[in-house]
Formats: structure tokens, sequence, C-alpha cells
């Protein structure tokens, strides 16, 4: 008997995919989590249903969630990642040399400790290996209240806006973190589906320009995400990441990525029509 998952993206629309084993199913005090083996997209994470990550894709996510980011900064040494308890954010973030501390602050510990075990090629650098990499297991709300003024970079690497997540797109938490940014620093976060939430995106995005002075969106094609066509949302205190963008910089990288390069740093903020829509402050005439 063969077995699929599937995620439902809509109503009537939704992925499938082959599975041949279940790692471990389980549930903490915020989540179901579970972790199988795909037939095509190698060992894959599902929070309450939805997936997070597949090995097969990751790559793509973890890169366009990061480098933007720490290549618009002129020199990032503290980032937080918020949620991102796969690893795969914390990975990419070690390979900038400037970066003197990666916390991570992560509510549930079981997706950490599932990732060590079950997701090595994501979590190599959360396994308490690298002394740079700083593990807290807490609600990112209230840790971010308590450093002030401390991150170049923020990442918010977190699910969907249901149940933990939900305070992670409202306007008092981009307050905070703004207050927890130095003063020139730069805030990412997924920013959803232009094509399946655009009404997710508007008010997200309202949200951000009532609190940072450069609020951008910028995109990368996620085969497992619903439709394909993921954002992320680039706020910042100071610099632009297109017009302060070091293009020399970025291409004398010294390490590899697989998605990311210094002319898709470019490409990924030149949107569609509809998705810039779905964010301009005026709507557009119907
Ligand atoms: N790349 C994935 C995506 O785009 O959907 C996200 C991966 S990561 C597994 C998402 C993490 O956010 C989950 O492990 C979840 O526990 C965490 N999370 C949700 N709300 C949080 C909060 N308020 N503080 C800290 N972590 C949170």
């Amino acid at each position: 008997m063969d077995m699929w998952y599937t995620e439902k993206h809509s109503e009537n629309v939704g992925i499938a995919m082959k599975v041949s084993k279940t790692l471990f199913s389980g549930k903490s005090e915020f989540q179901q989590l579970d972790i199988v083996e795909t037939l095509e997209y190698g060992r894959m994470m599902l929070l309450d249903g939805l997936v997070m990550v597949t090995e097969r894709d990751e790559f793509v996510y973890h890169d366009m969630i990061v480098h933007p980011a720490l290549f618009t900064h002129p020199a990032p040494k503290k980032v937080l990642v918020i949620g991102g308890g796969d690893g795969g954010t914390i990975r990419e973030i070690v390979k900038h040399p400037s970066v003197e501390e990666a916390v991570l602050c992560e509510i549930d510990g079981l997706v950490i400790d599932k990732s060590v075990e079950l997701l090595p090629s994501m979590a190599c650098e959360i396994d308490g290996s690298n002394p740079k990499v700083k593990l807290h297991v807490d609600d990112g709300i209230a840790y971010i209240r308590e450093h002030r003024g401390e991150f170049d970079v923020i990442l918010v690497d977190s699910t969907d806006p249901i149940g933990p997540a939900v305070g992670l797109f409202e306007e008092d938490f981009y307050r905070t973190v703004f207050a927890a940014l130095k003063e020139d620093g730069i805030m990412v976060a997924q920013s959803e589906s232009p094509f399946y939430h655009p009404e997710i995106q508007k008010k997200m995005y309202a949200n951000l320009r009532s609190v940072f002075p450069i609020v951008e969106m910028y995109q990368a094609f996620i085969p497992t995400y619903p439709s394909g066509l993921w954002s992320f949302a680039f706020a910042s205190k100071r610099h632009h990441p297109v017009r302060d963008f070091d293009r020399e910089r970025a291409a004398k990288r010294g390490f590899r990525t697989r998605y990311y390069n210094e002319d898709l740093h470019l490409g990924a903020f030149m949107l569609p029509t509809f998705a810039r829509e779905n964010i301009a402050e005026e709507q557009p005439e119907p």
C-alpha cells in the first residue's frame, strides 16, 4: 500500500508526497511534530501537519532568510533567530566570518532535539558543537523584551501566524524587535505566499511600515511551500537592501551558496505586479 502525505494549501488545492517511513511522531506542549522519510524530498519536518522543511529544498529558504540581510548589513556581529528550531538558519549565519554570536530562541525544545537527532544536515550547528551559537528555549516575544539594542540582525523564522506564532506578525512585536536592534539593525521575517496569502501580507507589511523606515519584500522559489512562490519581509533602520548593497562583497563571500548569489540578491527584490500590489500603501484601482 502506498502512503501519501497531503498538505492542503487552500480548500480545494494541495500538495501530495509519497512517504516511505515515519521517523518520529509526537506532541509537545505547543504542537504536533512529525519527521518522515519521503521518496523524492528526503526527510521532511511537519508541525501541526504543515511542511516546515525538507532536506531537498531547505537550502532555498535558509539561504534567502539569511544572506540578503547579512550582506546588506555592513558588519553583522550579533544575530538572533526567533523560531528556526531545525537549525538551517543558524547554519547559514555562522558561514559569515563577521558573526561573533548567533542566538537561537525557539519556543519548542522538542523541535531542536529531534532536528539534531534526525535532520543533522540542517541542525549541524545547534548540536552544541559551535561556541558561537547560543540556544534559548523560550517565547521569542518575551525574550526580545529583555534584550534592548543588542542585535545587528534579527531573523524571524517562525511558523505561519497560528498558535504561538500569531504574535510574531503583530505591530507590538515589531516594536520590540525595533528596540532589540542596534541603531542600524535589520529584521527579516518570512512573509508567506503572495499568491495564497495577500490578506496576511497586507496586514503584516502595514504593521512593519508603522515601525520601520525601510520595508521591502523579496521572493524565492520554494517548491514545497504553498504555490512555490514564497516571500520575506526586509525591515531596516538604516541600510537599504538594494541601494546600499555591496555586490562585490557578496561576490567575494568565500563560501558556497546553492540558491543565493550577488545577482539574485538584487533580482529577488524585483516583484511581480500582483505581489507588489498586495503590500502597496495605496490599494490599486480594481
Ligand atoms: N521554515 C519554516 C517556515 O517557513 O514555516 C519555519 C521553520 S521553524 C521549524 C518554525 C519554528 O518557529 C517552530 O519550531 C516553532 O516552534 C517556532 N515558533 C513559533 N512561535 C514561536 C515563538 N513565539 N517564539 C519562538 N519560536 C516560535
